[in-house]
């Protein structure tokens, strides 16, 4: 592969037009730029993810300059590493309070991105980093710039949905997505450093945290090693073994040793 040429040129463009793209995606386009500028799209995974880092990694010394940069992120409420690669602006927005994201978001007017900066600081106040839908909606009653009402909310919601900058868990609650938290890492630190933790085993930041009673956060796929049926684990620094959830979810850790406290009397922690 040559240092900067069509293929570079092809990914990049693949990237622009989606913004963010699960791992699979990922790799159908790198072997789409194979076929175009003739390339040898390799067989094996371990190579075509070689391959993946390495035109990355090159087109990136390009971006640098430019405040952008293509990254990998891991879905936060799996135990499996379920990737993505997402095309981020890394310039520090955080004092852009309702500009929020404004270069990647052209297609949000002022009121929609109010709209979206209402919903990401009520997430952020909720335990479990999450909103039910209804109430989401509803916040559009508060946006001041242009009130909109509940059905346009809906579908405001559904579009940054859409676009990957919120998700919808199973039971239809609204969450930050890997793309949020890619993009807006630095305004969730410099804004919510309170309701935020750093994983205590990959650094990174993560916002629904498997918390330890020893305060250690994790992420659900870094606690359980990326492996889907692993039920509980340790922690690295305590040693207590902590029942891993099916979808990360914020665990305080009296109510997790109040359920550990039902299931079995086996246990004998300490009474508080
Ligand atoms: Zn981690
Ligand atoms: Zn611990």
């Amino acid at each position: 592969m040559r240092e900067y040429g069509d293929e570079h040129r092809i990914f990049l463009q693949g990237m622009m037009c989606r913004g963010i793209a699960d791992y699979q995606e990922i790799l159908k386009l790198l072997q789409c730029v194979c076929v175009r500028c003739n390339l040898v799209f390799p067989n094996e995974k371990k190579d075509q993810a070689r391959m993946l880092v390495h035109i990355v990694q090159q087109i990136n010394t390009k971006l640098d300059p430019l405040g952008l940069l293509i990254d990998k992120v891991i879905d936060e409420d799996n135990k499996a590493r379920v990737t993505y690669f997402g095309l981020f602006n890394k310039i520090d927005r955080s004092q852009e309070a309702t500009e929020l994201t404004k270069k990647a978001m052209v297609n949000y007017n002022p009121g929609e991105l109010e709209f979206l900066k209402l919903v990401v600081e009520n997430i952020m106040d909720n335990e479990d980093k999450e909103l039910e839908s209804i109430t989401a909606i509803n916040l559009s009653r508060h946006v001041v710039s242009r009130p909109f009402k509940a059905l346009e909310a809906e579908s405001v919601i559904q579009k940054l949905v859409d676009d990957q900058w919120l998700k919808r868990a199973m039971d239809k609650s609204i969450r930050l997505s890997p793309r949020f938290i890619g993009e807006m890492e630095h305004y969730l630190k410099e804004n919510f450093a309170e309701e935020i933790h750093a994983c205590a085993l990959c650094k990174k930041i993560v916002i629904r945290a498997v918390l330890c009673n020893c305060s250690k956060a994790f992420h659900l796929y870094c606690l359980a090693s990326g492996d889907e049926t692993k039920e509980s684990q340790r922690c690295p620094k305590c040693k207590f073994k902590i029942e891993l959830p099916n979808q990360g979810i914020v665990l305080p850790s009296r109510s997790q040793a109040k359920k550990r406290g039902r299931k079995t009397d086996s246990d004998s922690s300490d009474s508080d």
